[in-house]
């Protein structure tokens, strides 16, 4: 039996930058603090607060204070010093910098809306309502945005043990190794800062496979090539030294097709799947489907829309090479243009 259900016109599941970001653009444009339920089970930034802290960001302090400085809604203007504006704009830095004014800015909008600490696991619709059930609460809304996040996406080598993206990308988290060749899968910003972590740590050697020549972000006045895929900032100098210079002493690249493939694997006891990402959905949302969405606008159905990393938007730049577009910016640029379009677009 369903208990008391609240109604809402807006319910945003996950609170990490895009929940964030889309709370923050929803009060800018107007819509009441008051009529907005936000679910999330930590509120403590998502995956970039809980798992990436340690990790180099991969775009500068400048676009971080930008999405910071973006939203009226985020009082920032308010908050106290940060180590984040005393830093480089231009340079990069480690992600714990955006994480801790985020945990600041977090508390300033639980102040505003209603805030549910909790996991989505049932999203269906109702009467021209979707009902979000976790397991303290049913909340009904008009519209929602699920800003759930990606899991790290995986292959199957069963022999191999796995270390974990989370613990690879930090040195400090990296299990003892010395005795081992370790696998790296991907040629991503990620899977170079596993590389480097690895030779430094240092484990006995480490052989990457991987699909494609390594891309490297291009800065032009207005426009960034490879500004998705793109190896930037401290992660791309080492590349350009130790990849594209002379390989370190324990590494080895091989293509993914390469016919010795399977013998250079055999000789791997782990492995890190640095090989992308998939969204992250309320296990019970039988009336969607897979929850596939209109990768231009972000509609997943009518009132309901998806947001960051497992959500991205398309984008093709001026040559006409497609990406999909991550980034805290991003997301505050993406919502711009959205917005008005989810604002008509309810169930
Ligand atoms: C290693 C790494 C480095 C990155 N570096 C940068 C960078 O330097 N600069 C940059 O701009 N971007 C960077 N990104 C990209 C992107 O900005 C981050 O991945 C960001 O964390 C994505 O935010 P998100 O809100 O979409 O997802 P998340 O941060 O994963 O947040 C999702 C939230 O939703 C919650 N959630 C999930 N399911 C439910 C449910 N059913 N009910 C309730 N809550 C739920 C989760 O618990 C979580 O709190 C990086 C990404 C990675 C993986």
């Amino acid at each position: 039996m369903r208990g008391k259900m609240e109604r809402f016109q807006w319910g945003i599941i996950g609170a990490g930058p895009a929940g964030i970001a889309a709370i923050g653009k929803l009060i800018d444009q107007g819509v009441d603090a008051g009529s907005i339920a936000w679910v999330d089970p930590d509120f403590q930034v998502g995956d970039l607060g809980q798992k990436w802290r340690a990790v180099s960001s991969n775009t500068s302090v400048k676009l971080f204070l930008d999405y910071l400085n973006i939203c009226p809604a985020f009082n920032f203007a308010k908050a106290p010093h940060f180590r984040l504006k005393d830093l480089d704009p231009e340079k990069t830095c480690l992600l714990q910098e955006i994480a801790d004014p985020l945990i600041w800015v977090t508390g300033q909008l639980r102040e505003k809306v209603r805030s549910f600490e909790g996991e989505v696991s049932l999203l269906e619709m109702e009467n021209r309502e979707w009902i979000l059930k976790t397991d303290k609460e049913v909340l009904a809304a008009k519209n929602v945005i699920l800003a759930t996040g990606a899991e790290q996406r995986k292959l199957e080598y069963p022999n191999l043990k796995e270390i974990s993206l989370e613990k690879a990308l930090v040195a400090e988290k990296l299990p003892d190794v010395s005795e081992e060749t370790v696998a790296v899968f991907g040629s991503s910003h990620s899977a170079m800062i596993v590389i480097k972590n690895l030779l430094e740590y240092p484990a006995k050697k480490v052989i990457n496979f991987h699909r494609s020549p390594l891309k490297f972000a291009v800065f032009f006045e207005d426009w960034v090539l490879f500004d998705n895929t793109g190896l930037k900032g401290e992660t791309a100098e080492w590349v350009r030294k130790h990849i594209h210079g002379k390989y370190p002493e324990h590494l080895n690249r091989v293509l993914a097709s390469d016919p010795e493939f399977s013998t250079l694997l055999s000789q791997c006891q782990s492995v890190v799947y640095a090989v992308g990402f998939e969204r992250r959905v309320p296990p019970k949302a039988y009336q969607i489907g897979h929850l596939t969405y209109n990768e231009s606008n972000g509609i997943v159905a009518p009132g309901l829309f998806g947001l960051g990393i497992g959500f991205p938007q398309k984008v093709e730049d001026r040559f006409g090479n497609v990406e999909y577009s991550v980034g805290l910016w991003k997301f505050m640029v993406y919502l711009d243009a959205v917005l008005p379009l989810w604002m008509r677009y309810a169930i």
